[in-house]
């Protein structure tokens, strides 16, 4: 009787049904502890299929908490527009309504009344979205293309000719647009104003702040160190670093070998250029 029972179906049936439901067919093996699952358990993690206590307690926690933590905190994008931004336009909006009131009583100003007003009033437009920024108003992501856009129309008013106003909007639109455009996108923004991000841009910050942080601060190092030479060396530290921290198949995962690798490249290439600079500049 145990003998049948050891020998035939029990270790079948088991292998073949869902550990959590006994009454479901097994769909999938979890990838990381290899249980069978059904597939209403399989979970995503870390671009894994796997069972739902392996979620729990490998990862899914780990990430929620990692949200947590970045929920309505401002990142650098709030601190660089909303903090600097209106600090900035609120000096230079005081300026410009100094320089209005300094004109009407007769005094010879840069700006003539019409402009120095105008631009106080688009100072003062800047303002108060840059300072709703700061104060994570969501509106303010949005409205903040307005000051651009503005820009623009203020300045093709103020010159006449079209060759100008077409020179005016290439220098004034697409820096700043493209600026705001990747904080608008960033992931790390949208949870600053407290807006949902899809599980895969999560896990992705998640190696960018917290798995190999080294990985990435190297890519943005090496791109600086092209000006900034002294800092090769601590790029070509934290690339070797990035590198050494890969590892795939760890829980959770440790990715981050294509920024170390680029970071590895652009050290190299930037060696290479600072060494032909100085040999050319000890020559002359
Ligand atoms: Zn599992
Ligand atoms: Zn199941």
């Amino acid at each position: 009787m145990t003998e049948s029972t050891k020998s035939d179906d029990p270790l079948r049936t088991r292998e073949a049904v869902c550990i959590l439901h006994d009454d479901r067919d097994a769909e999938e093996s979890c990838e990381r502890c290899g249980d069978f699952i059904c597939k209403e358990c399989i979970q995503d993690l870390f671009s894994r299929q796997v069972c739902p206590n392996c979620h729990k307690n490998y990862g899914g926690k780990l990430l929620s908490d990692f949200q947590a933590s970045l929920w309505g905190k401002r990142d650098v994008y709030v601190w660089l527009i909303g903090g600097f931004g209106s600090l900035l336009c609120l000096t230079q909006a005081l300026v410009c309504f100094a320089m209005t009131i300094q004109n009407l009583s007769g005094a010879n100003t840069p700006l003539g009344v019409p402009e120095a007003l105008a631009l106080a009033l688009f100072l003062s437009l800047a303002l108060v979205i840059t300072s709703a920024y700061f104060l994570l108003k969501k509106w303010a992501r949005k409205a903040l293309f307005l000051i651009p856009l503005t820009g623009f129309f203020l300045a093709v008013v103020q010159v006449s000719d079209l060759a100008n106003a077409v020179a005016a909007a290439c220098l004034i639109v697409p820096l700043p647009v493209v600026f705001l455009l990747s904080a608008f996108t960033n992931p790390q923004n949208r949870l600053a104003f407290r807006i949902e991000v899809s599980r895969d841009e999560l896990e992705s910050l998640f190696e960018v702040k917290k798995s190999n942080r080294a990985a990435h601060n190297a890519l943005a190092l090496s791109l600086v160190a092209f000006i900034l030479p002294p800092l090769l060396f601590l790029s070509l530290y934290l690339a070797l670093r990035g590198r050494k921290n890969c590892d795939p198949e760890a829980w959770p995962p440790v990715g981050g070998m294509k920024p170390a690798q680029n970071a590895l490249i652009l050290t190299t290439l930037g060696f290479l250029l600072w060494t032909v600079i100085l040999l050319f500049g000890g020559m002359s």
